[in-house]
């Protein structure tokens, strides 16, 4: 019977298992719990001895022990409020077990006078008596209650004995699955197989052994599944084949030599990896990855005409109107004359607007730029070539797997994301994506100074800032960001607006979580304009914005940011030549540890680097909001713990698709880890 289970058994509803009713199935269904699968990955978090049994006259008060009695006598109050009791004995001594809010009959049942019965719980004591409360553990059969129980971290509504008659019906009929790894592969697990390590992984003995080989095989399965996934995406865009783009090289390097500044060797190297894609026949799919101000734009511009060149169009989406349109005027300045660009934008007038899409479907506009919203409207293109899409880390799997198809077979796609993240982040969340990297800030660009302050010397700060204002300059004023409270940012940003307006009059202006998007567009063009000079904000501003002009930001409580998102905040500065500095505001003096991130950031500016200390300080959840990206979290594995297993995962994977193996007896590890929902078309 056993061995005749598939992965379908483990997929199965909750209700296929004994002691499971409608009420527990949907209390775990919140969890989030709605297979049998998912039900393994509830993991003891400790347990309780209740094996070895004790003679009354031996109890210990305040532990759990385990005894076997005799029930001798009820005492069954009249008064509500009042305990049912059982008075029982063994040949040492007397006990009493004693039930709060309980039926007679229930106590009569489980504890019928002159049986034998084992019952386990903690044992107190009171007038002169041996007590167990409520006891949770009692049966006539010893060996029932002789064991040692699980502990899980409860679920209201679940019992502790529920989860452990449930776990160990899954358990004990886990299907037989043939090895799915390669020998040399499961060879580094000391062959242990799925189901052994499932087994091994729900031992109380096991609690907590990371380092195990069944904890770290299945660790690795989930890992090389999520790579196995992605892998098969990319295959599958790969495959589609496009007519190729001609790069003109020589109208490339003429613009590339008429910039006022000359390419950094990633810039270069990214460029080429681009223009590599552009010119093969199969889809390009690729992800341009660099910090803030590392110079994407222009690598993606010249991207840009290298395909409007070989006669197609291209569309260039950014998360926001302000964000397209820097886009489309640097565009402006570098492009050749004859170029036809546009910008549609959500204030366009419906004639102008009705006008671009026209010209679109007549390929007579070459780039069009505009917010996301530029694939919401019907617009229909007559040769779109390549989608350059800026700023985005928030899109899942599976909706930038739409986009590749949107645009058509001839359309590349090109994702550019400002947004640095540990690598084994990287291969899990863009595994399915090539990748360029620009890692090297432009040769111009001065360090930012950091500093850190106390609140308490506000003064220097007010001093530093005029002295920066008469220079010409302008300043981000970054009030604290409490998550749990929206009200409470909002009330903080205000009374710093007010404070500061006072002291710079008429040089401060204010946004806020609650300032609607017109209103925030308006804020921030008067802002590049330089009509105010101080900028107070709790939302985080578009980190793609260039204020060339802006060199000073506060950050206040600088201790609510991660690193990354202080490095984040901090890249809004510093994209100029000028002189930048980034002053992190602090309540109370710092303890070492704070000292220690801090120094982090005072030391290096390279983004890469700083997420890779704060995955290791925070957990990789919590990195710029990788939660909200859609990608699910682990059960297991640990991006920064089980680095080794992404790097053999990552191997692994190579080796798969240099060969062209078939990925046929992968089916049940895909099916039962899929964890971005999209290949449903296996075998
Ligand atoms: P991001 O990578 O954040 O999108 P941008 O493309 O907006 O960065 O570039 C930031 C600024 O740096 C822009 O003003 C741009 O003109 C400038 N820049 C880009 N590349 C270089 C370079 N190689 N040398 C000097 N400045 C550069
Ligand atoms: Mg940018």
């Amino acid at each position: 019977m056993n061995n005749k289970r598939n992965y379908e058994y483990l997929l199965s509803d909750l209700s296929s298992l004994k002691g499971v009713g409608e009420k527990t199935k949907n209390i775990l269904k919140k969890k989030n719990i709605n297979n049998l699968f998912d039900l393994l990955w509830k993991l003891p978090k400790s347990y309780t001895d209740r094996s070895l049994s004790s003679k009354i006259k031996n109890l210990k008060i305040g532990e759990t022990q385990t005894i076997t009695i005799v029930p001798e006598k009820y005492n069954f109050p009249r008064i509500r409020k009042l305990p049912n009791k059982v008075l029982c004995y063994d040949e040492t001594g007397k006990i009493e077990c004693v039930f709060f809010n309980s039926y007679e009959g229930y106590v009569k049942k489980i504890l019928p006078l002159g049986k034998e019965i084992t019952v386990s719980g903690k044992i107190g004591y009171f007038k002169n008596k041996y007590q167990i409360t409520n006891p949770k553990y009692v049966s006539e059969d010893s060996s029932l209650i002789k064991q040692v129980h699980n502990k899980y971290s409860l679920t209201d509504g679940i019992s502790e004995k529920t989860y452990n008659k449930i776990l160990n019906q899954i358990i004990e009929n886990l299907p037989n699955f043939n090895e799915w790894h390669s020998k040399n592969i499961i060879a580094k697990f000391q062959n242990i197989s799925w189901n052994n390590s499932i087994k091994e992984l729900h031992k109380y003995e096991n609690i907590g052994n990371y380092k195990s080989n069944f904890y770290k095989r299945l660790a690795f399965d989930e890992i090389f599944s999520t790579f196995l996934v992605n892998s098969e995406i990319r295959k599958k865009i790969k495959k589609i084949k496009k007519k190729n783009k001609i790069i003109n090289y020589d109208i490339q390097n003429s613009i590339i030599k008429k910039l006022d500044f000359s390419l950094t060797n990633d810039q270069i190297k990214s460029l080429n990896e681009i223009n590599k894609d552009l010119t093969s026949t199969s889809k390009m799919f690729r992800l341009l990855q660099g910090d803030v101000g590392s110079g994407k734009t222009i690598v993606s511009i010249l991207a840009a005409i290298n395909t409007v060149n070989s006669g197609f169009q291209v569309a260039v989406m950014a998360p926001t109107e302000i964000l397209a349109r820097q886009h489309y005027n640097l565009a402006k300045k570098i492009l050749p004359k004859n170029f036809n660009i546009k910008l549609i934008s959500g204030k366009s007038e419906p004639k102008v607007k009705k006008e671009i899409l026209k010209n679109l479907e007549e390929n007579k506009i070459n780039i069009i730029f505009g917010t996301h919203a530029i694939f919401q409207t019907k617009v229909s293109f007559n040769k779109l070539g390549l989608i350059i899409i800026d700023e985005q880390h928030k899109f899942g799997v599976n909706q930038r797997k739409k986009l590749s198809d949107k645009g058509g077979i001839d359309c590349d796609v090109l994702l550019m994301t400002a947004t640095p993240i540990p690598r084994t982040l990287t291969m899990t969340i863009y595994g399915d994506m090539d990748i360029s990297i620009i890692r090297e800030k432009p040769k111009n660009r001065k360090p930012i100074k950091t500093y850190s302050k106390l609140e308490s010397k506000i003064e220097d700060v007010l001093k530093f800032i005029k002295n920066e204002i008469k220079l010409g300059n302008q300043i981000f004023w970054v009030c604290p960001l409490i998550e749990e409270s929206k009200k409470l940012d909002h009330s903080s940003a205000v009374r710093k607006f007010e404070y500061l307006k006072k002291k710079f009059p008429n040089q401060v202006c204010l946004l806020h979580g609650k300032t609607n998007n017109e209103e925030k567009n308006k804020l921030l063009n008067n802002f590049l304009k330089n009509k105010f000079k101080i900028l107070v904000s709790t939302t985080i501003i578009e980190v793609g914005i260039d204020f060339p002009n802006a060199n000073v930001i506060v950050i206040e409580n600088a201790n609510k940011f991660g690193l990354s998102q202080l490095h984040q905040l901090r890249g809004r500065v510093g994209r100029g030549n000028k002189n930048s500095t980034c002053i992190l505001m602090f309540k109370s003096n710092l303890s070492d540890n704070a000292k220690k991130r801090i120094n982090i950031l005072k030391d290096t500016n390279d983004g890469f680097l700083i997420s890779e200390e704060d995955m290791k300080l925070r957990g990789f959840g919590d990195i710029l909001g990788f939660k909200q990206s859609g990608i699910k979290n682990f059960k297991l594995a640990d991006p920064i713990h089980n680095n080794d297993l992404f790097l053999l995962a990552e191997t692994e994977i190579r080796r798969i698709e240099k060969n062209n193996e078939d990925i046929k007896k992968f089916k049940p590890l895909i099916k039962l880890y899929d964890r971005a929902d999209v290949i449903n078309d296996i075998a």
